[in-house]
């Protein structure tokens, strides 16, 4: 099996649905409350694991109850948790309030993954064993960028996803095989709108770009080879949280087991299309079976 290892975030997201987000200074009563596990960087350890790889996620949860939960929570998916530190204090959380139209509000709170600022003992060997190596920017950029160049000494690949958007530093961008950005995220890291100059604008930052496009599927250039557009695998959707993490993680393991570009980029559009068509994000993941029936 390929070995993938994740560096990057666990939240516990704790989620409020009501009719009407409350105007600044109002009360009111919410329909629902749930506790999803979430966090960039477990969803895609989540994923990749699900597709099908032996997954290590390097992060921190805290000593609270959310804490045991999330590392369960990983643990029954499959990922391997010895890199998960738990460290003293509160995890991290996302307060997302959801209304009666679908829109949200979110405040996310770094808890223990605010403590994930640097590598510790054992992660650069992990790494340094790993088919490829998964990164997201919601740890602080320090670990990120020690976790690339860990990666880079080792002659692993690096597949980043620029999320929460942000310029990066050249220190990251230098270190970087892979960016996976979704359109806003292109648009914020290029200033471009359209899609295939956003992608080929980013080619100045990395050599190789993967570009979704939600329901117009993935666009991927790179320096040294034409672009190549897949389209979305067409599906009805009705929750398209965590699509993007879907893919990344999908994709990760198909190139980890060298499987031909276009067959990679589908494949991982299909454990994708099969989120959406789900509930959740990391609940609406797909299992490696599903995502070869969606493929074929
Ligand atoms: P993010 O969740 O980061 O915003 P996207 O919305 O671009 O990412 O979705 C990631 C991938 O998920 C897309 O490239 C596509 O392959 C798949 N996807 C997203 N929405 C749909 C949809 N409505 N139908 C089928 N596939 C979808």
């Amino acid at each position: 099996m390929t070995h993938i290892v994740v560096l990057g975030s666990t939240n516990m997201d704790l989620v409020t649905y009501v009719a009407q987000a409350p105007q600044r200074g109002e009360t009111v009563t919410g329909r629902e409350f749930r506790t999803i596990p979430g966090g960039k960087g477990a969803n895609q350890a989540m994923a990749a694991a699900r597709a099908g790889a032996t997954v290590s996620l390097i992060g921190a949860v805290g000593n609270d109850a959310y804490g045991v939960r999330l590392r369960d929570n990983l643990e029954h998916s499959g990922v391997d948790t010895d890199f998960l530190r738990t460290v003293e204090g509160p995890s991290g959380t996302a307060h997302i309030v959801v209304d009666d139209q679908g829109n949200n509000a979110i405040v996310v709170v770094p808890g223990a993954n605010g403590t994930v600022d640097h590598l510790s003992p054992g992660d650069e060997g992990l790494i340094a064993s790993a088919d490829a190596l998964l990164l997201q920017l919601e740890v602080p950029l320090p670990a990120v960028i020690a976790g690339a160049e860990a990666a880079r000494r080792h002659g692993v690949r690096t597949v980043l996803t620029p999320s929460p958007a942000q310029p990066l530093p050249e220190e990251l961008l230098s270190v970087t095989d892979v960016l996976v950005p979704n359109e806003y995220e292109a648009v914020t890291l290029t200033g471009r709108t359209d899609p295939l100059d956003a992608a080929v604008g980013l080619l100045d930052l990395v050599p190789e770009v993967v570009l979704t496009l939600g329901e117009a599927g993935v666009l991927y250039v790179s320096r040294d080879t034409e672009p190549l557009a897949v389209p979305a695998h067409q599906v009805a959707a009705i929750d398209s949280t965590g699509a993007g993490d879907t893919f990344a993680g999908a994709y990760a393991v198909a190139v980890a087991e060298e499987k031909p570009l276009r067959e990679a980029l589908s494949w991982a559009a299909a454990a994708a299309a099969l989120s959406v068509q789900r509930e959740g994000a990391s609940a609406s993941m797909p299992y490696r079976p599903e995502i070869e029936a969606q493929y074929t």
